[in-house]
């Protein structure tokens, strides 16, 4: 009988948004008066910006008539895409990023967890600890990451970078030497940065170990910082050792329109095999491309108009941040994050985990976050709030907190 893939058998159930959610029913159907705010959510809540609905409103009367009608998309990206965001992305930031090596997707977590397809099936990996989950599971997926602790809930063959106040949140070098390095900046879940300086120990580590630095800039959007870079390629080597993961979600608002890209620069090499071209490969036989509408819309992002409104969303969002940051503070909590980024990193009180503070928040301020522990062993004690919900829902939110 045919059997399914162990490795799939191997993953612990993703319980962590499964239980916040139950948590959360049975409290509002013991308490149906109560309003119940939530700051736990990582999806944007603002509508499309109108430069980017006009754009879809074209792209779609393009595909109702036969002289522009649209097909299949070319696998890579259609070249106009490729090529904006090549210069405004990279190239306006002196990086040297040429359109052929953007990689236009669906979004950034298909590509952060396809990523690993290219690469052996014995590449030890390294992680953030907390980790946006996609990265180990998708290893997990792939046979890569040993046997699983349930106590600690670590993987045998992954190498954790506990990212703590005590660090500051920037990984350290580890003893051991990885192959493939994930770092997520701006975090998630931290909402940390990493500065030029921390960014160019890693690309120098990466480029003397022979290591590859997959690294998603999921929410460059949101950096206000000017010591932290937009794209690991604004630190010299990079394109040597990186492979850089956008996505249109968070800057755009694209969470349910769908598009991403991925940066595969032709110098890297791994035992002198080119990483782009097995990326391209692998997109080719496995990707039919993402929608023209989608793409057409994505152009809008680059527009004068779009970026005047986009900027205008992203400040809203920082806006909560700033509220979420300075009243936590003002309550007297260890707050990080929410400067470059619209998460913010809490730290739990003395004698608490994770999981307390969560039932804690529910019961006393009717607030719904995120226990940090459900992103890694080193997030106990910690517990994460996103700014993606309405400003009179944030501003609420601290108000009761700090009345506690
Ligand atoms: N990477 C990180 C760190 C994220 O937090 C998210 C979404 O929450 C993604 C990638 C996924 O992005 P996309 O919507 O483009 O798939």
């Amino acid at each position: 009988m045919v059997k399914l893939n162990e490795n799939y058998l191997k993953l612990p159930g993703s319980y962590l948004f499964s239980t916040i959610g139950k948590k959360v029913a049975a409290y509002s159907e013991a308490h149906p008066d109560v309003k119940v705010i939530r700051l736990g959510i990582g999806d944007v809540t603002q509508p499309l910006v109108p430069a980017i609905i006009k754009a879809l409103h074209e792209a779609v009367e393009e595909m109702g008539n036969a002289e522009t009608f649209h097909g299949y998309a070319p696998d890579l990206g259609y070249a106009f895409l490729r090529e904006t965001i090549a210069q405004k992305d990279y190239q306006a930031r002196g990086c040297a990023i040429d359109a052929d090596e953007i990689f236009i997707s669906d979004g950034a977590k298909s590509d952060c967890g396809n990523i690993q397809e290219i690469f052996s099936a014995d590449a030890r990996i390294a992680v953030c600890d907390p980790v946006y989950p996609v990265y180990v599971d998708s290893n997990v997926m792939a046979g890569r990451t040993g046997v699983y602790d349930e106590k600690t809930g670590t993987w045998s063959h992954v190498i954790y970078m506990p990212c703590t106040a005590e660090n500051g949140f920037v990984p350290q070098l580890s003893e051991e030497t990885p192959d493939l390095i994930y770092l997520c900046v701006p975090n998630n879940p931290t909402g940390t940065a990493l500065t030029r300086d921390q960014l160019k120990v890693w690309v120098d580590y990466a480029n003397s170990a022979g290591a590859v630095i997959l690294y998603d800039a999921a929410y460059e959007a949101y950096i206000a910082q000017d010591d932290v870079p937009h794209s690991i390629y604004e630190i010299p080597g990079a394109r040597t050792c990186a492979i850089e993961f956008r996505s249109f979600s968070k800057n755009a608002g694209f969470t349910g329109v769908r598009l991403g890209f991925t940066v595969v620069p032709k110098d890297l090499k791994c035992g002198g095999a080119s990483a782009h071209s097995l990326w391209a490969r692998r997109h080719g036989t496995k990707f039919n491309g993402a929608p023209y509408i989608v793409q057409k819309a994505a152009m809008a992002v680059y527009s004068e108009e779009g970026k005047a409104q986009l900027k205008e969303q992203v400040a809203y969002y920082m806006r909560n941040a700033k509220v979420i940051f300075d009243g936590l503070k003002e309550a007297g909590y260890e707050v990080y994050g929410g400067i470059n980024a619209p998460y913010i990193w809490l730290k739990v009180p003395e004698g608490m985990t994770s999981w307390d503070f969560f039932d804690y928040l529910l019961e006393k301020a009717h607030v719904v976050g995120t226990p940090g522990s459900g992103f890694g062993p080193s997030g106990e004690g910690y517990f994460r709030l996103t700014a993606f919900g309405n400003y009179e829902n944030a501003a609420e939110a601290i108000d009761r907190i700090r009345n506690l």
